[in-house]
């Protein structure tokens, strides 16, 4: 029999709206969790996001562009779907998933939904879980460390994309801190739970010096950075035009982020070996 994931009861399935935060919740029993990997995560089998939106609402993110209506696309941020439909499962078995590609599966509303935890809860019952790799900037996927430990391969990727708290705020404001990150990254280190660290997009850094050696004593598995997402190139949409703009206003250009860059590759050599977005 095909194994199905339950995510909320029967009578539960009718959208039923309320607020989280600053966001407003509704429910999508239909929509696939689940899709073939593809572009930067071409080395996976499948990209699978808990949630429809992202509350989180990072100004940057590319993500909103995958919407189709403008009023979401403009609100994002303000609106998530809880997603329902995780089957069939067969195909994930054995296969390599990035868990998070257009959403965080541990913002906020995952403390009371639990569809993230659900989701690994029934990957293990598979006759060979899958390989994954989990993309959070959140705190919360210490609550799960119990079940990633069960996986025979798992990384937990973490975005720390700044060392300044100010530009965190400008740019991620409904963020978890860059501190609770990195406690975050050590804590999973410490369960023995191998840890990426995602300088993905890299925001302006103060001291690129400091920081590489601050993210080098996670001592986390792998380490990349990237630049922003460009429109239209090896990603189907990119960041902001007046994000972009915004950058560039307060002195972050392309060529300052190569420099710090190669600041960031000398004095962590790690970050210029691998690909943090491989699944191995
Ligand atoms: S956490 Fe990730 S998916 Fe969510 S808004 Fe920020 S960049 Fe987008």
């Amino acid at each position: 029999m095909a194994l199905q994931l339950a995510l909320f009861d029967q009578s539960e399935l009718a959208p039923s709206l309320r607020v989280v935060g600053r966001a407003e919740v509704s429910r999508k029993s239909d929509a696939p969790m689940v899709r073939p990997a593809s572009g930067f995560l071409k080395a996976f089998d499948f990209a699978l996001n808990p949630y429809h939106g992202c509350a989180f609402g990072c100004t940057y993110c590319y993500a909103k562009h995958f919407v189709a209506e403008d009023e979401k696309k403009i609100g994002w941020g303000t609106w998530v779907s809880v997603k329902g439909a995780l089957g069939p499962l067969e195909k994930l078995s054995g296969a390599t998933v990035y868990i998070g590609s257009a959403t965080d599966p541990y913002q906020p509303l995952e403390a009371t939904e639990q569809i993230t935890r659900r989701v690994l809860e029934t990957l293990l019952q598979l006759r060979t879980p899958p390989r994954v790799v989990i993309q959070t900037r959140s705190p919360l996927v210490l609550r799960d460390a119990d079940l990633l430990s069960r996986f025979p391969f798992r990384r937990v990727n973490l975005s720390i994309t700044t060392d300044s708290e100010s530009v965190r705020r400008e740019f991620e404001s409904s963020c978890p801190s860059i501190f609770r990150r990195m406690e975050a990254a050590e804590r999973l280190v410490e369960l023995g739970i191998p840890v990426g660290i995602c300088v993905a997009p890299m925001l302006p850094i103060q001291e690129p010096v400091r920081f590489a050696s601050t993210l080098r004593g996670l001592r986390a598995q792998r380490y990349g950075l990237s630049w922003f997402h460009r429109d239209r190139g090896t990603f189907a949409a990119g960041t902001d035009r007046e994000v972009m703009e915004r950058l560039r206003e307060i002195g972050w250009t392309e060529l300052e982020f190569q420099r710090a860059s190669r600041i960031l590759r000398v004095e962590l050599p790690l970050m210029a070996k691998g690909n943090v977005f491989d699944p191995e």
